[in-house]
């Protein structure tokens, strides 16, 4: 019998704490930093700052051995000022309210940095997936999918995978959303398989962004690729195929984890080979031909770039002390905590932040909308390159409006984002 969590409408959830490890937190406070540098008055921060609608459901679900369970499902749309949310769907054990408030903030500031026609949500169903078998995963996404189908749609919400979620998720998404509404509608989620309306580039788009992003960084310490030590922490979507893209620029791939634990290479990992026995053996901490480490020791290694791709809350204060890279690379979402950032920031270490260096998947995700829409498909050449583009301007305007407020990629990243959405905002106005 299947010991997944589960979760009775009114029964405790997982708390989100109230201190630097809280999400929602660490992204008010980004936030508030940069509205103070645009200088926003009181009113238009309370608006940016509060999600527009938050949906809690529950997805009762026949389990394989004949039970009937109660899971926790959540779908928050921060803002669709600039258009239809964008967002993906994480499964996990520790999924919290506060954390999907403030995946999906980080998604409007997201779409905004590298200035796509869309908002931000995000969505989650506290479940634990690696007890769960494919049929009882297909009924909990078909349920919570029929649970949040008015706030879906083409034009309104537009999820995609995250934690735990890939493409046969979003396959089962398309579907149920479709019978729904009685017609074949592609258009609804993104990061779908390739012969059901993906793109092609979908898979590899983050894990490439995380790469032009670190290349147009290192300019900034005068570091060449195949000069450079990476240390990347999560060897999933982003860490792993961003270490295998990257291993193939000529980087030196010091170390990668995974959940499990770490594996150590000092004269660089052989990444096509650990890519292979990951995907033989669902795992990398067993890697044979590499020295083991745990996590917690791995994200302090020497290094020159810090990859951190698995989960929010890594560099905290707690271990910032230790960290030796020069660069960050924020692969995953919130992996630093508002208080190691300002350290790192006072050390001179430079941080590529989130909403810019994994903003390579949402860019990929718009394309496989535009190509839903037209129903005519792009080589992986056109995508690729139409990637390039889109993050290095992006990069470029980052790095120019830190220049012209004299703060951090991080500062700027959110001051760029939040001002195109306040300009769009007052363009507007507000619907009464
Ligand atoms: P994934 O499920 O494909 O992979 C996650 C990886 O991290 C796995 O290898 C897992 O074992 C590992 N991991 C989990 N907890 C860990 C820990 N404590 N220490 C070390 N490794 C750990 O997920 P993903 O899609 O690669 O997403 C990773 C991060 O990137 C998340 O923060 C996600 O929100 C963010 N992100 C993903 C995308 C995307 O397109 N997939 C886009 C933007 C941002």
């Amino acid at each position: 019998m299947s010991q997944s969590t589960a979760v009775a409408p009114g029964a405790p959830v997982p708390e989100a704490q109230q201190d630097e490890f809280n999400p929602f937190l660490a992204m008010a406070e980004r936030f508030d930093t940069a509205a103070d540098h645009l200088g926003l008055d009181a009113g238009v921060r309370d608006v940016l700052r509060t999600p527009d609608r938050e949906l809690t459901v529950a997805i009762p679900v026949l389990m394989d051995d004949g039970s009937l369970r109660v899971f926790k499902g959540y779908r928050v749309q921060h803002n669709f000022m600039r258009g239809p949310c964008k967002g993906g769907i994480r499964f996990a054990p520790d999924v919290h309210l506060d954390e999907v408030r403030a995946l999906a903030a980080w998604m409007t500031w997201k779409c905004s940095v590298v200035n796509l026609p869309f908002g931000g949500a995000k969505g989650g169903v506290i479940c634990n997936p690696q007890e769960l078998s494919m049929g009882e995963l297909e009924r909990i996404t078909r349920r919570y999918t029929a649970s949040i189908l008015d706030l879906l749609g083409p034009d309104r919400d537009v999820p995609a995978p995250d934690i735990n979620t890939n493409e046969q998720t979003m396959a089962w998404i398309m579907d149920t959303y479709s019978m729904h509404v009685r017609r074949t509608s592609t258009a609804v989620v993104t990061g779908k398989p390739l012969n059901l309306g993906g793109s092609r580039g979908r898979r590899e788009a983050t894990g490439r962004g995380v790469m032009i992003s670190c290349r147009e960084a290192l300019k900034m310490i005068g570091l060449r690729p195949d000069e450079t030590r990476v240390v990347v922490q999560g060897a999933g979507n982003v860490g792993g195929i961003g270490a295998l893209l990257m291993h193939r620029e000529g980087y030196k791939i010091l170390s990668l984890s995974d959940v499990y634990g770490a594996i150590h290479d000092p004269k660089g990992l052989d990444m096509p080979d650990v890519i292979a026995w990951q995907q033989k053996h669902k795992r990398i901490d067993n890697y044979p031909k590499a020295q083991k480490l745990s996590v917690a020791e791995q994200i302090e290694l020497e290094c020159d770039v810090l990859i951190p791709a698995a989960t929010e809350n890594q560099i905290t204060s707690k271990n910032v002390d230790r960290i030796k890279a020069r660069l960050i690379v924020e692969g995953a979402n919130g992996p630093s905590t508002a208080p190691a950032d300002k350290k790192l920031e006072a050390r001179g270490v430079i941080s590529v932040p989130d909403i810019l260096a994994n903003a390579g998947g949402v860019t990929v995700s718009y394309f496989e909308w535009v190509q839903d829409r037209m129903g005519y498909f792009w080589t992986e050449e056109v995508v690729n390159s139409r990637l390039e583009q889109t993050m290095v301007s992006a990069i470029e305007e980052v790095k120019a409006t830190a220049k012209k407020y004299s703060v951090s990629l991080r500062t700027a990243a959110y001051i760029l984002a939040i001002d195109r959405v306040v300009t769009v905002y007052r363009l507007r106005g507000v619907f009464a």
